[in-house]
């Protein structure tokens, strides 16, 4: 049965390229995906999911006002499709959260999200909290504090080396600016509050 599911991390544990390989795993059985990320994402070109080590495939993208059940219903009339990959889901909106679940029940295809859990705040983003809520199967993707602890946090440098506690969440950076912590190092670098 089709699925929704939500692969969640910190910055630069590695989910374009989990994707990626997912997507060539479907291609090298001859089966078709489709992929989608957010528009406001440049940092591989536009129109495309690239990621550190260097894979890179075309995407379809998405912007705030998209319906994406209706994109995800457009791409089916041209063919089959095994599945349905989403980058950068932390951006999605709550309503295109819910039309990602509308083409898992009523369209049959199975639709994977990946993405980041919090933001540099220790926040949730609204599209990842949508996913945690609506979400079939929930999968973390790993990656380590260099502690060596699993790390869930993720701090934003500034030019100074200092973490900053406010600003825009929208801000997507390199891997220089952000920083993937566990929590008690997260604690450490922001300070209680
Ligand atoms: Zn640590």
């Amino acid at each position: 049965m089709a699925k929704l599911y939500f692969h969640y991390s910190t910055m630069n544990a590695g989910k374009s390229t989990l994707l990626l390989q997912a997507a060539h795993n479907y291609q090298e059985m001859g089966m078709e995906t489709y992929l989608l990320t957010a528009d406001f994402d440049d940092r591989s070109g536009t129109g495309q999911i690239g990621s550190r080590i260097g894979l890179a495939k075309d995407a379809d993208i998405y912007g705030k006002a998209d319906d994406l059940f209706e994109m995800i219903s457009a791409r089916l009339g041209k063919g089959p499709i095994a599945c349905v990959m989403v980058d950068e889901a932390q951006w999605l909106s709550k309503a295109q959260v819910w039309q990602l679940a509308r083409a898992v029940d009523d369209l049959k295809v199975p639709v994977m999200s990946y993405g980041l859990r919090v933001d540099f705040r220790g926040e949730l983003f609204p599209g990842s909290a949508t996913l945690l809520a609506l979400a079939d199967e929930l999968r973390e993707v790993r990656t380590i504090c260099h502690c060596g602890k699993k790390a869930t946090m993720v701090i934003r440098k500034g030019a100074d080396g200092k973490a900053l506690v406010d600003g825009d969440q929208v801000q997507v950076g390199g891997n220089e600016t952000y920083v993937s912590l566990c929590r008690k190092h997260f604690r450490e670098a922001i300070g209680d509050r």
